[in-house]
């Protein structure tokens, strides 16, 4: 098959990536080919399962085309800045255009050492893969804005972490990896140049209405305080919220020690290396605003005399929390079944988050069990949910159709924990069906289906999973 690549990031200057060919690997074996994305990207799935595409997403060839690049960019790592990051672990293959004239990048995640490794090897094993293969294809079926999985596969080598373990790579589709820390790299560097030619790429790529860098710079920063207000309301902990690791676009990306909360509770954590729990549940939309201030900090220099600059940024960033705060309280008001709008609305909702968080309700299932009957029995103490429903009810009593509402706004199904640990270990073993059984479920998650009994199940005392590990 051949795939038409139109490569405009790779028509930047050279300083913006490094061209580099993927390292071979011992032996390709196929994983998944996600047939809805393929069809998306305007691909024929049966192909791209095929042993040439195979070799393709392993980096054992390159397809005609493709302008294999490893991008350039810095960042802030929980807080400290690192001047040099860059793709380390993987390349862009190129771009696609699919058939409704939307661009998509097509990465490979894994596949071998770059200009930018520093110390790593450039490569990840299965669970990594794996992981971010079920939670970000999970999203996009939650309708969260994500960078998608359209391939995985083995390499047949070893990768060594503490111990060895078996390699693979992920195709990973994007509307582009271009992150806060491209925007700090050319900042850091005084390079006013290159700002402005990725500002105009990222203006004519995702937001072609905006005229000028403040207009991106407000569009970047809704896009933002809508993606984290969708985390929030389905209990999603991105984990690494580093800014290398926030899309321009929108779309969340770099899947790491990333999570959905069973039990609710605000300050949850669970990276293995946030330490000091800097990424928590409920610090995350503090951290987009912090984020975006560095954002908006690199397009200064685009935006004129510096102190009305400063102004115009200033005011653009601090609109975050109200957008957030507007997101945010729209999306909760649907996950409790109200389709209008009245002023006790957020203190209704805030009730019942702080009643499930000290009657360690698990976050889904409670949401889901509104609609079903079956909240209280989430509680450990019933009573403090039966509190609340009577001023629930109460309020219902002025809505039309709540049930319509509740259930389009809580799904059954999320990617849980323990769920995810068992398809990587059964996968390290060889047997992949719990992970293609599991994404199956994911697909719909809002669908109730026989096939998917115990999948919308807490897990158990011996099952819980309390710590992430980081995505290499
Ligand atoms: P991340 O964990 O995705 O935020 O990665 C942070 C930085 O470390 C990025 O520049 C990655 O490319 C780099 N990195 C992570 N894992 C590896 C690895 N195994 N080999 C080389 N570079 C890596
Ligand atoms: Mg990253």
């Amino acid at each position: 098959m051949t795939v038409t690549f139109d490569n405009s990031y790779s028509r930047l200057p050279d300083r913006f990536f490094v061209r580099m060919q993927p390292a071979a690997v011992a032996e390709p074996g196929l994983i998944a080919v996600n047939a809805p994305l393929s069809h998306r990207l305007g691909l024929d799935p049966d192909l791209l399962a095929q042993p040439d595409w195979v070799a393709i997403f392993a980096g054992n060839a390159v397809p005609d085309g493709a302008a294999p690049l490893a991008q350039a960019y810095a960042g802030h790592q929980f807080g400290g800045w690192v001047p040099q990051l860059g793709d380390g672990r993987a390349l862009l293959l190129g771009e696609v255009v699919a058939p409704d004239g939307r661009r998509f990048d097509i990465q490979l995640k894994g596949s071998g050492p770059t200009a930018f490794s520093r110390r790593g090897d450039g490569r990840a094993w299965i669970g990594p893969v794996l992981r971010e293969y079920i939670v970000s294809e999970a999203m996009a079926a939650l309708g969260v804005p994500t960078t998608r999985a359209l391939a995985a596969v083995t390499t047949g080598e070893v990768v060594w972490r503490e111990t060895a373990l078996p390699g693979a790579v992920l195709a990973r589709v994007a509307s582009s990896h271009i992150r806060v820390g491209t925007f700090q790299y050319f900042a850091a560097r005084g390079d006013s140049e290159a700002l402005r030619l990725l500002a105009d790429h990222v203006i004519a790529r995702h937001y072609p209405d905006a005229e000028t860098p403040l207009d991106l710079l407000d569009r970047v920063v809704a896009a933002q305080a809508r993606l984290i207000a969708r985390w929030m309301s389905l209990g999603f902990i991105h984990g690494v919220m580093n800014t290398d690791n926030m899309a321009i676009s929108g779309e969340t990306i770099d899947y790491g020690p990333c999570a959905f909360m069973d039990a609710y509770h605000p300050e949850k954590v669970f990276s293995s290396i946030d330490q000091f729990g800097r990424y928590a549940f409920n610090n995350q939309p503090q951290i987009a605003l912090w984020n975006l201030a560095q954002f908006a900090s690199c397009l200064l220099p685009l935006m004129g005399e510096e102190g009305p600059a400063i102004e115009a940024a200033t005011a653009s960033i601090n609109r975050l929390p109200e957008i957030y705060g507007d997101e945010w309280l729209r999306l909760f008001r649907a996950k409790i079944g109200l389709a209008t709008e009245e002023p006790g609305d957020r203190a209704l909702i805030e009730a019942l988050l702080s009643r499930m968080a000290e009657g360690r309700a698990d976050f889904t299932r409670t949401f889901r069990g509104l609609a079903e009957g079956t909240a209280a029995a989430e509680f450990a103490a019933p009573d403090a949910f039966e509190g609340w429903a009577t001023d629930w009810q109460a309020r219902l009593a002025r809505e039309a159709d709540p049930k319509a509402t509740l259930a389009t706004a809580n799904p059954a199904y999320i990617p849980r924990n323990h769920r995810v640990e068992e398809a990587i270990r059964a996968a390290v073993a060889g047997d992949f069906d719990p992970f293609h059984r599991l994404n199956a479920v994911l697909a719909h998650p809002f669908e109730r289906c026989p096939e998917a009994e115990g999948y919308d199940a807490a897990p158990g005392e011996g099952e819980v999973v309390t710590r992430t590990f980081c995505g290499t």
